[in-house]
């Protein structure tokens, strides 16, 4: 059920499962904030306070985010919830993050405290080990230090195997208009009284630069049966429309066929720009590379310079190691699809007049893609 904040913010808010927190349902997503200024991060994470957002995450592996994330809720810790993360698989590494993060955070207790991306059976397994990961955690909470604990995942069929262990109070996962691939594991979180922490409500960056189509996005996936949407924010401006965008309710019908739009121009493989893949270690800008076709479509193909045009000859020269795609949490077939859009790039910068035909027919061949889709 949704009601509105008795603080004077007519945000809605939710209670997260049956961890009881109240939250708002607008909550505060912890990458973004790695890029600006320390002092804009701070601003920013006081005005979501000010705004009525009082469920922040972050995690260990965010860089300076819980630093920054620390200095902002003090004075108001005990009147928000904070939850980060551990990406470790074992107890001691686990102990020495919880440490970090609560010196970091400025607290002395996390109000949600979740194991990071558990991607892989081996992690799921890894966290389990008896005196392990989980079970030392399960000890925090049994002396205050943690309050709840949750996981994280971008794996449909591990996160629906940690929701079956019962042992997590709240499942964070990638759900948005276009990736819809949470509906199950939705349905059995739902169902165990559990928590729905929804990541990426924007795609992880998939959908672009349009405000209006972020708009849509944030209001769809927050007028669904979730407990909080947490899109990563790094401006004032960002928090305004995403506070807007949520106090206007539902998305309407222009909104949703926008949405639907956009999902059938992306198709089902698409790269959400999340930069896990990176490095190549042949110096490939390969997160540039798999999603650099959306770019263009949205911001215009004459855009297209010199500079574009090296990446695309680069992806060619591909070695098809798997060092990007074994990175990638949406398992995008990289080795196969690196090639594969640099060559239609090129191809497209020679309609666009941007190359010569010779010049990248000459490229192609002398990388053996010839015969290549
Ligand atoms: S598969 Fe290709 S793009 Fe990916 S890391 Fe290896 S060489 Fe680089
Ligand atoms: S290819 Fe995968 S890892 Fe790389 S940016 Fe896209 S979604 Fe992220």
């Amino acid at each position: 059920m949704t009601t509105s904040q008795p603080n004077g913010s007519n945000l809605p808010r939710t209670v997260l499962g049956q961890t009881g927190m109240e939250i708002s349902k607008l909550g505060f997503g912890g990458i973004p904030i790695q890029m600006v200024s320390e002092d804009e991060a701070v601003a920013v994470i006081r005005a979501c306070v000010a705004a009525g957002i009082n469920f922040f995450d972050t995690a260990r592996t965010y860089t300076n985010s819980e630093v920054r994330v620390g200095r902002a809720l003090e004075g108001v810790r005990d009147k928000v919830f904070v939850a980060t993360k551990s990406v470790s698989r074992e107890r001691a590494k686990v102990e020495s993050d919880l440490a970090t993060s609560l010196g970091n955070l400025r607290t002395d207790y996390l109000d949600l405290y979740q194991f990071h991306n558990v991607a892989t059976e081996d992690a799921l397994e890894a966290i389990f080990v008896p005196g392990g990961p989980v079970d030392f955690v399960k000890e925090q909470k049994a002396r205050g230090v943690v309050r709840h604990i949750g996981i994280t995942s971008h794996s449909p069929e591990i996160a629906l195997k940690a929701i079956k262990t019962g042992e997590f109070e709240t499942i964070q996962f990638p759900f948005n208009y276009i990736e819809r691939q949470a509906d199950e594991l939705h349905a059995e979180a739902r169902r165990r009284g559990m928590g729905i922490i929804v990541m990426k409500p924007l795609a992880g960056g998939g959908l672009g630069d349009s405000a209006e189509l972020a708009r849509a996005s944030v209001k769809w996936c927050a007028s669904q049966d979730v407990s909080v949407i947490i899109p990563g924010v790094k401006s004032l401006e960002e928090v305004r429309a995403n506070v807007d965008a949520v106090l206007s309710g539902a998305p309407t019908a222009d909104e949703l066929a926008l949405l639907e739009r956009t999902k059938q121009e992306l198709g089902p493989v698409f790269c959400r720009r999340c930069g896990y893949c990176a490095p190549c270690p042949n110096d490939i800008p390969v997160n540039w590379l798999s999603s650099a076709e959306f770019w263009f479509k949205r911001a215009g193909w004459l855009r297209m310079d010199e500079s574009h045009i090296k990446n695309f000859l680069a992806g060619l020269e591909c070695q098809a190691c798997g060092t990007c795609e074994s990175r990638c949490p949406y398992s995008l077939p990289l080795t196969r699809l690196i090639p594969q859009y640099s060559k239609k790039l090129l191809l497209r910068a020679v309609e666009l007049g941007k190359i010569s035909r010779e010049e990248a027919v000459a490229a192609i061949v002398a990388a053996g893609r010839q015969d290549e889709d």
